[in-house]
């Protein structure tokens, strides 16, 4: 057993850095634990042409700029470089393969369980293990008897295995739109949308979503009404991938779908269509599954906070895992803001207890 420190970080993601920049000058005794091998959080095991949606001078971290890129918007492999050297710029406690499974709270001590039977002890928790350990697949009549190609998007890697095919598309965000511009270079595709797909104009990004987001928290906070419906912006970045493909009319909604059988996909008017593959562009729950013993945890995984602080249990914050956790906070750019806050909190509850 180790040493009991003030604070444990789970996760070795952005939003962990993000904190770990903070944590610098506070003279508080911590650890980041992550369980993969390498740097860079869930990043490597995104797909390999995936573009970022805003420049590197709106994707950055606190602290340090990601370096510029030779390209509009900057690739995963320039991204997870960027969180590679952040990391070794700051040097961080990092512990690298360390999986927790469990979080216990005994006497006012958390219990951190490892897979390897490791046993970390800490006064406070950050939690910061993202979503992509939690695909979300919805529930569709048929989708266990299909015996085509089934694959949600955390296991898409490049089209390889979809050419020549009938691929359909499920989602109609982001990598919805980025798959369907890849995947309908080599193969047949149909697009299943919930709502009309929503797409950015062409001279703006990311970017722009983030100060939208920013103008809504802002008016919020002082109590006013906010009407995002007069910016008519859509959700797609128009990123060079996606405008390519619009030229070939790839971005045609057959809208929702009903069922799926062993080898066709039966739309909401009921008309039936052979397909040999499905990708599911349908988002993501929350990798909280070490929390459940310790809080309670909705079937998504969200756990009842107030900014990231934890409602249930005093000492345990979370940090980076969309809206619930704080506008924009599942982005590069928007985590400083709750990473530098919940770093606030940490240091005064840390501090209160040592006074106790
Ligand atoms: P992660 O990066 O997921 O890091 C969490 C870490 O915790 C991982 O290493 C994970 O393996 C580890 N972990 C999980 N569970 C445990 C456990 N029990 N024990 C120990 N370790 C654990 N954002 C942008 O700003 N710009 C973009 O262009 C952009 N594009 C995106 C495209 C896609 C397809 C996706 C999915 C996201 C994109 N995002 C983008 C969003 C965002 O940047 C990521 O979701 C980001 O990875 C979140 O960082 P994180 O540190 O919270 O989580």
């Amino acid at each position: 057993m180790q040493k009991e420190v003030d604070l444990v970080i789970i996760g070795g993601g952005q939003s962990a850095l993000a904190c770990g920049y903070f944590l610098r000058r506070s003279e508080l005794d911590y650890l980041i634990v992550d369980d993969q091998v390498d740097c860079g959080g869930s990043w490597p095991q995104t797909w390999e042409s995936l573009t970022l949606f805003s420049p590197s001078k709106f994707s950055s971290l606190p602290g340090f700029m990601m370096p510029v890129s030779a390209r509009a918007y900057p690739s995963r492999d320039e991204a997870i470089a960027y969180l590679c050297e952040y990391e070794k710029r700051y040097d961080f406690p990092i512990k690298r393969k360390v999986c927790v499974t469990k979080v216990e709270l005994q006497d006012g001590v958390f219990h951190i369980h490892t897979a390897d039977g490791e046993q970390l002890k800490a006064k406070a928790v950050i939690s910061a293990t993202g979503t992509w350990q939690k695909p979300f697949i919805p529930e569709v009549p048929g989708r266990e008897s299909f015996q085509g190609i089934q694959i949600h998007s955390v296991e898409y890697k490049n089209a390889e295995i979809f050419e020549e095919k009938k691929v359909l598309i499920v989602g109609e965000g982001n990598t919805g739109a980025q798959l369907l511009a890849e995947v309908s270079k080599v193969a047949q595709t149909v697009w299943s949308t919930h709502k009309q797909p929503e797409f950015l104009s062409d001279d703006v990004d990311g970017r722009v979503l983030f100060d939208l987001a920013t103008a809504k928290y802002e008016a919020e906070k002082q109590g006013k009404s906010f009407d995002a419906s007069q910016y008519h912006l859509g959700n797609i970045v128009m990123t060079p991938a996606v405008q390519e493909a619009r030229k070939r009319n790839v971005f045609k909604s057959q809208g929702r779908i009903s069922a799926i059988e062993d080898n066709a996909v039966v739309w909401e008017n009921r008309e039936r269509e052979e397909i040999d593959g499905i990708i599911w562009c349908t988002g993501f729950g929350f990798a909280t599954d070490h929390l459940s013993g310790l809080v309670s945890t909705d079937s998504k995984g969200r756990v009842s906070t107030e900014n990231t602080r934890c409602k249930e249990v005093p000492g345990l914050w979370l940090v980076g895992y969309g809206g619930w956790t704080g506008f924009a906070s599942a982005t590069l750019i928007g985590v400083g803001r709750t990473a530098r806050q919940t770093v606030k909190e940490v240091v005064e509850y840390i501090k209160e207890l040592k006074l106790l």
